[in-house]
Order: C-alpha cells, then structure tokens, then sequence
C-alpha cells in the first residue's frame, strides 16, 4: 500500500495511491494512518493539476541518519566504513516535500544531495531485537539527506551541514509492502545520473539499524530512519533539480534555490 499526504488547497489530507491504466489516483481516507485506524471517504482524485503531494509524513520527534552506511560512498569521502552504524540527527524542521524548494544557506558554498531509503516507524519501539524489529516499520520512502559538506568538514558535529531548513526532501509517499533486500537508490541532477546503487550493499541492514537505534533512543510512530547513501554525491546549485528515486517506491524530485539576501 502506498500512502500519501496531499493538499488541494486546503488543509493536509491523505490517500492511499491506487494506479489504474498508468494514472495515479488517491484514494482519500479520514484521519492520519500513521497513527489510527482510517476509513475511506469514498472520494477519488487523480494525481495531477490541483494535487499537491506533500512531505508523507512529518516526524514527530526525530530524523536519525546513518553515516558511510555504503563502503563505496565512505571511500569517495575518503573515510573508512564504520565498525558500528555512525549515527546523527536531523530536526523535523528540515522535512519538505516533493517539489519543494531545497534553499541554500548563506552558510555553504558546497551543498550536496545524498539519496536514500528512508524507514518510517510504525509503533513505540525500545530496545527491539534485529529479529522483531521489522514488525516496527510502517513502511519506507525516499529521502535526500542534503548536506553542506562545507560546514561538514569545519564544524566536527554535523548539525548545522546536515540540519538546516530544507535539507530533508521525503517522498513521494510510503511503500507499505516491500522487500528492501536489493533495491536500486539512484539519483539525477538536470536528468543526468549521478548515484546508482544498490540497497545489498548496505554495510548494516535496516533490521540490525532499527535494533541498534532503538538501544539508544525510543523511536516513535513517524521517526524516520534513513539509511545511507551510495557513491557519486556530489554539488547542487541555485537552479538546478535533484530527483532521488528508489526502487519499488517512487521518485523524489526538488528544485533548488539560494536565499535571496
Ligand atoms: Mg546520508
């Protein structure tokens, strides 16, 4: 199942997506799935003109990003692979949707995209075996994990380079059903591809990061997880647009702008 969060104008809605001889529709429900049981309004909106898809969810409480999480991607940085999951924070405050303008602060000259599968938490999770911990995924999504590579280099802690408003494009929905054991993670600027990997290449799996994760912080329905990045990150500037795409799941897409001063 696929679930988006969307606007016509209005208030945040959202829709379970059905696909009908090519087109997309939303099937909207009532209330937020990710916390409680929906029921449909029988309403139905094809996904184009007058739809906006929004970010499918705004977490709660928190973002955890996992660093060097593929070796090729920790080589072209120069660093080695973790032996344990290298693990920072990005705010809610940094989650747009498709389509949202990425903005450069004033701050970085060297911005980069970074895509990503992204793990959306479906239940209160502590300390939960690699075993059990699937049953605590909702489902997943595409993330852009922008970084100021700039400031990542300068500042040490990376909360400002990985932080900033803008700097966690998610979408287009979540994939409710899907086998995350060898999906494609690829991304393109100006259509040109950048990224082209694999999620078998992951140095920690998803079920080993959601246990790992959870005997540190109590994850929460809406926490996202994303996973890492693989090799061929590189700059975005004013004017150019990313689209991160993993398999099964969809593309992402952003423009992106710099402040005006
Ligand atoms: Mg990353």
């Amino acid at each position: 199942m696929r679930i988006a969060r969307f606007t016509t104008g209005d208030d945040p809605r959202f829709g379970f997506v059905q696909t009908e001889n090519g087109k997309d529709f939303l099937a909207v429900v009532n209330g937020d799935p990710l916390y409680m049981p929906v029921t449909p309004t029988g309403e139905r909106i094809e996904i184009g003109d007058g739809v906006r898809l929004l970010a499918p969810v705004i977490p709660r409480s928190k973002i955890i990003g996992v660093g060097r999480n593929y070796a090729d991607h920790a080589k072209e940085m120069g660093n080695e692979v973790p032996t344990s999951p290298l693990l920072f924070f990005k705010p809610n405050t940094a989650v747009i949707g498709p389509d949202d303008p990425i903005v450069l602060p004033d701050f970085t000259s060297e911005a980069s995209y970074e895509s990503e599968l992204a793990v959306v938490i479906g239940r209160i999770t502590k300390d939960v075996t690699p075993e059990r911990a699937l049953d605590h995924v909702l489902g997943y999504t595409v993330a852009n994990d922008v970084t100021a590579r700039d400031a990542q280099r300068t500042d040490g802690q990376w909360a400002r380079a990985k932080g900033f408003d803008t700097s966690c494009p998610i979408g287009p929905w979540i994939e409710t059903e899907l086998d995350t054991e060898a999906l494609g993670v690829s991304s393109r600027v100006n259509g040109e591809t950048r990224q082209d990997g694999n999620t078998r290449d992951l140095v920690f799996d998803i079920a080993f990061l959601v246990s790992y994760i959870s005997e540190a912080f109590t994850l929460l329905p809406g926490d996202l997880i994303l996973t890492g990045t693989p090799a061929g990150v590189g700059p975005i500037v004013e004017g150019d647009r990313v689209e991160c795409e993993v398999e099964g799941i969809g593309v992402l897409s952003n423009p992106v702008v710099r402040r005006g001063v």
